[in-house]
């Protein structure tokens, strides 16, 4: 089975419980929770069993720990995680506005994991994947960006495959060298996992089908958009399948799309034909929703399935 690897921020969360308009009035935080959105990616990866491997690089301190201890125990391998003394593990705190859209501070740039660098034991974890996953936060910190496009391009130049889930937070798009970042991984890109209308930053089209056209023609097999409670399509040569929400109770929103991603390619790598792999990928999102804590949602094959049987008979 081909080895998924994903490289980025290993981080701890901590989470306000109540609405507000600044973390004073946000209180009480609870925490630390494992975070980071490749990290959640990859949790759900090794969740659904497909082998897979994180790089990365964290503080020698508990919120390193915390996290480490849950990826190995969901079946990532860490090996490719250098631990750093004197360093410290990135964090990100997150609050709900009272809208209930979600802030966010991020310490991530000057955390451990911003300084990642070419390592042996890297190098050695990089040649044993044949499928890398890229998240537009790997490319937020100059060195991480750096060793996430070569580990691209190594797997990629010995056939390998590449799926891009730009998750483009406003906090990260004054990154320098970001767009050329992102040109060069899109040109490189074979599974496509934008949310919402993020595809309009990757195209001169104006509506969605004039986007997805435009991508496929530009080379991208698979494209498949994320869109919230609304659900999630995909798209290829073929055509178009659309995969109806399922209805969950929604206690927290982050995780989501890394959870809905970690199964697509899973199931995609497998090759599971497109509406299996998209509608496993739509009940991973949706149970990610339902619990606190970024990382505390992700989903067991068995999970999956006790939401996906009742809705769509597989
Ligand atoms: P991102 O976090 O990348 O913005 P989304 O918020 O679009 O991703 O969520 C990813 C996927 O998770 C959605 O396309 C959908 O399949 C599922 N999902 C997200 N929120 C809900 C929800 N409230 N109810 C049901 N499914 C959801």
């Amino acid at each position: 089975m081909t080895k998924v690897l994903t490289v980025g921020e290993i981080l701890v969360e901590i989470v306000a419980t109540t609405r507000g308009d600044g973390f004073r009035e946000a209180q009480p935080l609870i925490g630390p929770f494992p975070s980071g959105s490749p990290a959640i990616f990859i949790d759900q990866v090794g969740k659904l069993g497909t082998p897979c491997a994180i790089l990365s690089r964290v503080g020698a301190d508990d919120f390193g720990q915390v996290n480490l201890d849950r990826l190995a125990a969901d079946g990532v391998d860490i090996s490719g995680v250098s631990v750093a003394p004197g360093e410290a593990t990135g964090s990100a705190f997150v609050r709900y506005r009272e809208d209930g859209s979600r802030a966010f501070i991020f310490n991530i740039a000057n955390s451990a994991c911003g300084r990642l660098d070419a390592t042996p034991e890297g190098d050695a974890l990089i040649d044993t994947c044949g499928h890398m996953h890229l998240m537009g936060t790997a490319l937020s910190a100059p060195g991480l960006a750096a060793r996430a496009l070569e580990a691209m391009e190594r797997i990629k130049a010995k056939g390998g495959t590449l799926s891009f889930d730009p998750n483009l937070r406003p906090e990260i798009l004054d990154t320098p060298g970001l767009r050329p970042a992102l040109d060069r991984v899109l040109a490189q890109t074979d599974l496509f996992l934008p949310s919402g209308d993020e595809i309009f930053l990757f195209t001169a089209a104006c509506d969605e089908a004039g986007a997805v056209a435009d991508l496929l023609a530009r080379g991208v097999r698979d494209i498949v958009i994320k869109r919230g409670a609304q659900g999630a399509s995909h798209f290829d040569a073929k055509g178009r399948t659309d995969a109806a929400p399922i209805a969950v109770e929604e206690i927290d929103p982050t995780g989501a799309g890394d959870s809905f991603g970690g199964a697509f390619v899973s199931f995609w790598l497998a090759g599971a034909p497109p509406a299996t792999a998209l509608a496993y990928a739509n009940a991973a999102g949706a149970r990610a929703v339902t619990k606190l804590g970024p990382m505390e949602g992700t989903s067991t094959r068995a999970e999956l399935d006790a939401l996906i049987t009742p809705v769509q008979g597989h």
